[in-house]
């Protein structure tokens, strides 16, 4: 072979192959990407926040669905260029998408469709969602709750997708809500609701009561599951304040290829600004301890 034709066959070979490889990592090998729910963080200002979750290796920020519309230019200005992104919008909307009075299932729907431009925009893995709080004093049945949703979500799943995100309907312990606690119940829902732009979140204090096996459900909710909170069981504090294992749950994210964020909604004993950081290092271990799943793992359905 030509000299310069060997050369040029080698790298386009070498390129070829790393490109696999990169493809093949980006498909299936599960990372932690940590973020934290704004008020978690101490600051004067936004920029202070999002310059400490930077330096501590936190790469998402989760805000409140309140008012975001009139925020995001500010989001996004705290945000260019820092390497932190929005990783989710938790809930913030009016009324309750399950209720037995119409009006509030009316107020959720249009309040929830309000925030979902704003965080489309902001790039955020979706709009967190319950059906109802315990507060709302909703009386459906658990078979009302099923068929509302199935009714109502995937013309919200439709709207999400339009908006470049999605509803992420999340499992609360029953002291919190009367309705939907484990993920494998939010994942049927989603299932049946049959719309991209409905996943589902998870939280590690709900799954500490709710759930018999972190990493079973984490497997049950799958190529559903969009974002993950984190905070201990009893106290919900920051992983790693109080026992409470995070590996077995994190071994299911591993087996599912997980890719979304996982971020701390909790409250934190002690000073913020050396606690955050010492749970992130905390979190990190676990992951490792975590392990390598039994085997390769099919890639996730969707981002
Ligand atoms: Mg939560």
């Amino acid at each position: 072979m030509h000299r310069r034709a060997f050369f040029t066959a080698t790298v386009t070979a070498g390129a070829a192959a790393a490109f696999r490889r990169r493809a093949r990592t980006a498909q299936v090998e599960a990372r932690l990407r940590l973020s934290c729910q704004e008020w978690v963080v101490a600051g004067r200002s936004l920029a202070e926040k999002v310059a400490k979750l930077a330096r501590w290796g936190i790469e998402g920020l989760e805000v409140g669905g309140r008012g975001l519309a009139d925020r995001t230019a500010e989001l996004k200005q705290a945000l260019r260029g820092s390497g932190v992104a929005v990783s989710a919008v938790c809930a913030g909307y009016d009324g309750a998408l399950a209720h037995h009075d119409p009006a509030a299932r009316a107020a959720a729907i249009a309040s929830m469709k309000a925030i979902l431009g704003p965080a489309g925009e902001l790039g955020a893995a979706g709009l967190i969602f319950v059906p109802a709080l315990t507060l709302d004093r909703s009386a459906l049945s658990a078979r009302e709750v099923r068929k509302i949703l199935a009714g109502v979500l995937p013309a919200l799943g439709e709207a999400a997708r339009t908006a470049g995100t999605r509803l992420l309907l999340e499992p609360l312990n029953r002291t919190e809500t009367p309705y939907v606690h484990r993920l494998a119940d939010a994942a049927a829902i989603v299932r049946e609701a049959g719309h991209p732009g409905v996943a589902v979140a998870a939280d590690f204090h709900h799954m500490g009561r709710e759930e018999a096996s972190d990493r079973r459900a984490v497997l049950a909710a799958g190529p559903y599951l969009a974002h993950v909170h984190l905070a201990t069981t009893k106290r919900r504090i920051l992983p790693g304040q109080e026992a409470r294992d995070f590996a077995d749950g994190f071994r299911g994210l591993k087996e599912i290829g997980y890719r979304g964020f996982a971020s701390f909604e909790c409250g934190v004993a002690g000073d913020r600004d050396r606690e955050i950081p010492r749970s992130a290092a905390f979190l990190h271990r676990q992951w490792e301890a975590a392990g390598q799943p039994p085997c390769t793992p099919e890639p996730p359905g969707r981002e």
